[in-house]
């Protein structure tokens, strides 16, 4: 069985490392689901001072290394500062298709961010669903047309609420497939 390990890096909060590590081992009964250790040195040389953000690819990069060691283990990275792709102002996530990483951020999935009243049950459900997702595309997944499906693709917030937390159908085959 594969492990998928979830990499804390600069996430103080447990009780929503938990709450991911539940929501992922329920869209993925075939993998076994662990919370590793912290590490804040994925970070480093990745900030980009003029946009106050850092460079998820080369978050990714840097977990890819770590990869190599663990051939059995896949990796969800999962951090509160905020990431950005060169031609993007911000990402919720990035996946490594075929390099077995995923990294997600909590930074722009509370609802304090977008002028609302705290709502912990909303914050752990986008947490869960870009988890899923990301780890979607790690094991070969694009993204999916289907609007109720995690792999749809989130270009705005209200995208990650519109959709489920799960696999349709077809995404939920192609998924047991790869796994099995
Ligand atoms: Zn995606
Ligand atoms: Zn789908």
């Amino acid at each position: 069985m594969l492990n998928l390990v979830i990499l804390p890096i600069e996430c103080d909060d447990k009780s929503i490392l938990t709450q991911i590590q539940k929501g992922v081992s329920i869209a993925f009964p075939n993998l076994s689901c662990s919370i590793g250790p912290g590490s804040k040195g994925l970070l480093e040389g990745c900030f980009n001072s003029k946009r106050g953000q850092y460079n998820a690819s080369r978050v990714l990069q840097k977990m890819s290394r770590q990869v190599r060691l663990h051939p059995r283990d896949s990796f969800l990275g999962v951090t509160s500062v905020d990431l950005y792709v060169p031609d993007m102002n911000f990402v919720f996530g990035l996946a490594g298709m075929s390099e077995r990483v995923g990294l997600i951020s909590l930074n722009r999935l509370k609802s304090e961010t977008y002028g609302g009243e705290p709502d912990h049950v909303l914050f752990v459900d986008r947490a869960v669903k870009e988890a899923v997702h990301e780890m979607g595309h790690v094991f070969g997944l694009s993204h999916c047309r289907r609007s109720s499906c995690v792999m749809y693709f989130s270009n705005s917030i209200y995208d990650t609420d519109r959709k489920g937390r799960v696999f349709c159908a077809p995404c939920k085959a192609n998924i047991d497939k790869t796994l099995s």
